[in-house]
């Protein structure tokens, strides 16, 4: 087969690993509450950097108002904290909390570069591993 097509092959088996259908979640949730002590948030595609981004967000998102800002990260990215994390480390506004809460940990996480903590009891697990990939183009 031609190198061209055998490129194209392999670069759509490689977005297929890293796409959120070749992902599923598995595990529970152990109620560490470090992914409510240390989050993100976007405007869009565009991780939040300063502090006016964080307002802009909030007129958008008002309920956002119980996230306060924790810190910036080495790549100059704001990361938050949330004020409705219990001391018990329970959720206090479990019924009604923001959907980004809800979709936690999203397939999408690995996507927008991010990584769930080491502790945390949820996996995403790729459905395709590499190793069968590297098998379906070799083979
Ligand atoms: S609203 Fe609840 S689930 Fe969401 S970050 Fe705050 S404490 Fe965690
Ligand atoms: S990091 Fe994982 S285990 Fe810990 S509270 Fe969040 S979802 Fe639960």
């Amino acid at each position: 087969m031609h190198w061209r097509t055998e490129l194209k092959r392999f670069g759509l088996r490689f977005r297929l690993f890293f796409n959120p259908a070749n992902a599923r979640v598995t595990g529970q949730c152990l109620q560490c509450g470090n992914c409510c002590r240390q989050l993100y948030l976007r405007i869009g595609n565009k991780q939040l950097c300063t502090a006016d981004d964080f307002k802009r967000l909030l007129k958008h998102n008002p309920m956002y108002q119980i996230f306060k800002i924790a810190g910036t990260d080495d790549e100059g990215e704001l990361y938050f904290s949330c004020m409705a994390l219990g001391d018990d480390n329970k959720c206090r506004i479990h019924k009604s909390r923001p959907g980004i809460c809800r979709a936690f940990p999203s397939r999408t996480l690995k996507l927008q570069g991010g990584v769930l903590d080491r502790a945390c009891g949820y996996k995403l697990v790729p459905i395709i591993s590499f190793k069968e990939i590297f098998q379906q183009i070799f083979r």
